[in-house]
């Protein structure tokens, strides 16, 4: 195939640009995937820079590991023939050697990376002295320390570009999303580091295609500054994170769907900030709704036990101690006495519900 050969844009001045939209395989796959991808996203006009994973990190062993180095000379000929800059995933300092000796423009420290710091000094050391750019993925666990910790081995490394990607938290039980966004964390990390490029990655938080819409334009209402989301020639039969990945078209379709907020507001200000606000209300409604429907699911499992031993639902020395406990905590959290009385009483309404339901079936 004949290709115009374009030189990548300084990924310096690249990473400047707002919104900045990555996108690729979860996987090198094959040369011919990987070239496919490249050309087909270049095509779309919508994307600044190809990622995709050469070593993959997996949860458990027997799925697909990555392609490892032999993929890396496949990334130099897409970067050459679709002009887009390339950005690979990095897990130790030999993948960093390796990575640069292959021309990768930026780097990225995975969440199952983040939470390890041998790991992430290992790769830091192997960043000294090198000006990469580096994002660093929020880690599995909802800890912002270990994030913070990765981003301060980077720098201490002497990297100067250094950028968050909020892949959201990894939850026990959770189930509408693959990762649950917590998006108090990364707005946390937002207002403690202003001046860092933080990205959301829709792909990892959804784990499905069919709501990265609504998660990509939560994180642009809530001024990220980027988004990097997984694309695939042939999404259902991708090697790895399959029921994540959209075709390249449907992901510049998705770019010119969101609703691209404007950075100068001038007198729509006040509206501005108002919805993000609102977003933060809805999205921590929604936290807390999960959150009590985990909350139920244990009552009803304590239900079973009563049941099994023959005892009341209620038990009034429990209940005392709920209440005493969630008043300390609550007078610490700014909560009034009042509203915590009323939300305690109406969740033991709720679980006594659960309990009695189970307790008579
Ligand atoms: C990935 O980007 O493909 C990946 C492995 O992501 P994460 O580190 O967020 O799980
Ligand atoms: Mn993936």
């Amino acid at each position: 195939m004949e290709q115009a050969i374009q030189q990548p844009t300084s990924v310096e001045a690249l990473l400047k640009k707002r919104p900045l939209i990555i996108s690729g395989p979860c996987s090198a796959e094959t040369e011919e995937q990987v070239m496919q991808t490249a050309l087909r996203l270049a095509a779309t006009g919508k994307v600044d820079i190809l990622r995709a994973g050469i070593w993959k990190p997996r949860t458990r062993p027997g799925s697909f590991e990555g392609i490892g180095t032999k993929g890396l000379p496949w990334l130099q000929q897409a970067r050459k023939a679709s002009g887009l800059p390339v950005a690979v995933e990095v897990a130790t300092g030999k993948q960093v050697e390796d990575a640069l000796h292959f021309d990768v423009d930026v780097l990225w420290i995975g969440a199952r990376t983040t939470v390890n710091p041998f790991s992430v000094q290992d790769v830091a050391d192997a960043l000294r002295g090198v000006d990469v750019p580096v994002l660093i993925k929020n880690p599995i666990n909802p800890d912002l320390e270990l994030w913070i910790g990765a981003m301060e081995r980077v720098a201490k490394a002497g990297i100067r570009n250094i950028g968050l990607i909020h892949r959201g938290f990894s939850s026990y039980g959770n189930t509408e999303y693959r990762n649950a966004p917590m998006w108090h964390l990364a707005i946390e990390m937002k207002r403690r580091y202003p001046e860092l490029l933080m990205i959301n990655d829709p792909s990892h938080i959804c784990g499905r295609r069919d709501i990265l819409m609504e998660v990509a334009q939560t994180a642009i209402d809530l001024d990220f500054d980027g988004l990097i989301i997984e694309s695939h020639i042939d999404p259902d039969n991708a090697w790895s994170d399959a029921k994540q990945q959209v075709t390249p078209e449907r992901l510049g379709e998705m770019i010119s769907s969101i609703r691209w907020r404007s950075e100068d507001v001038a007198s729509a200000e006040y509206h501005a900030a108002l919805e993000k606000l609102r977003q933060q209300i809805n999205n921590l409604d929604d936290e807390l709704m999960q959150i009590l429907s985990q909350r139920m699911k244990v009552a009803e499992s304590i239900g079973n036990y009563k049941k099994e031993n023959n005892i009341t639902i209620l038990q009034t020395n429990r209940w005392n101690a709920i209440l005493e406990r969630a008043f300390a905590k609550g007078e610490k959290l700014g909560l009034s006495k009042e509203f915590v009385t009323k939300y305690f009483d109406a969740v033991h309404m709720e679980s006594i519900n659960h309990q009695n339901k189970i307790m008579n079936s």
